[in-house]
């Protein structure tokens, strides 16, 4: 047993060391992905259910590691947000995303765009007047941003944030809780917050139809929103079935598989003519 003991401790240590030094590397790496270019934005068509039109789409990162290929964001968002360089990367999405916006409305399909806004950027005390400044540099009108926050935001500096999301509102952007459900939730922060849209986290909708609680979970999200007058949208609706189910209930709003994945701005374009077309 105690030669047991010293061999895993000896991996153990072994397996710690090994996961410092990706992790070191992994923030070295990331640290160059910007001015590499390394990163690229994809949109997800967010669809009326009602109307069956396109109404935007979310701004979804990306970064193509030259060894390790595409990184996923659920991996390299917390590193990058607990050592800082979301700020500049959030900037970097930012620019891109209106950059975006202001070509599709060029184009003659002004569709509104989401970017999702990290607590720490939130944190900033520029936020406010970075966003705004980005908006007036791409000559995008400030209701065709959406940010997407989610309840870590709101847990900090409640009041900051509060006050923060006003500002925002004041000018015209809109805010959309993310993942709600999943976090902390209160209701208090909802009657405070200055926020529009309610986003059903996706792992609520993947068993939608088949676990009971998961279903009642929906419902409640989708009451609560016609209660306090919020649009609810649901997140990863992949199947007819749950969008029946869906537009049944009273959800106006989703984005999923189902209709597409994220895709690179060309073929979302391609999609919106076609999906319109139907
Ligand atoms: P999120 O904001 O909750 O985004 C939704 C995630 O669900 C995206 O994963 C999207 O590709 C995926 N998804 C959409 N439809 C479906 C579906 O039908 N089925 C399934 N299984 N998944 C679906 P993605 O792109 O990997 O992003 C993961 C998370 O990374 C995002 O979750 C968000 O928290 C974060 N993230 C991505 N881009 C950014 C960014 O620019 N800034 C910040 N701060 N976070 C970002
Ligand atoms: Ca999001
Ligand atoms: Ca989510
Ligand atoms: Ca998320």
């Amino acid at each position: 047993a105690k030669q047991n003991g010293r061999a895993y401790f000896q991996f153990y240590v072994a397996s710690i060391d090994q996961e410092i030094r990706d992790r070191k590397q992994l923030e070295k790496d990331l640290s160059q992905a910007l001015t590499n270019h390394q990163f690229h934005l994809v949109y997800q068509p967010q669809i009326n259910l009602e109307t069956k039109r396109v109404i935007g789409a979310e701004a979804l990162l990306r970064w193509e590691h030259p060894e390790r290929g595409l990184v996923p964001p659920d991996y390299f968002i917390p590193v990058a947000e607990s050592n800082g360089s979301i700020v500049e990367i959030g900037q970097w999405v930012l620019d891109q995303a209106c950059w975006q916006a202001a070509r599709w409305s060029d184009e003659g399909t002004p569709l509104r765009i989401a970017v999702n806004l990290s607590a720490v950027q939130l944190r900033q005390p520029s936020i406010v007047n970075d966003i705004l400044e980005t908006l007036a540099r791409h000559n995008i009108p400030a209701g065709r941003l959406e940010l997407e926050v989610t309840e870590t935001s709101f847990m900090t500096n409640l009041s900051d944030a509060v006050e923060k999301l006003h500002r925002l509102n004041r000018a015209g952007i809109s805010i959309a809780v993310d993942d709600f459900g999943t976090g902390y939730s209160s209701l208090t922060y909802l009657k405070q917050m200055p926020v529009q849209h309610l986003k059903i986290d996706k792992q609520f909708i993947r068993d939608l139809l088949v676990n009971e609680e998961d279903t009642r979970i929906a419902n409640t999200i989708i009451d609560l929103g016609r209660s306090l007058n919020l649009s609810v949208v649901a997140e990863g609706v992949e199947t007819a079935e749950q969008e029946y189910y869906l537009s049944q209930r009273g959800c106006k709003l989703a984005q999923g598989y189902y209709f597409s994945r994220p895709l690179p701005s060309k073929e979302f374009e391609t999609f919106v003519k076609g999906f319109h077309q139907k």
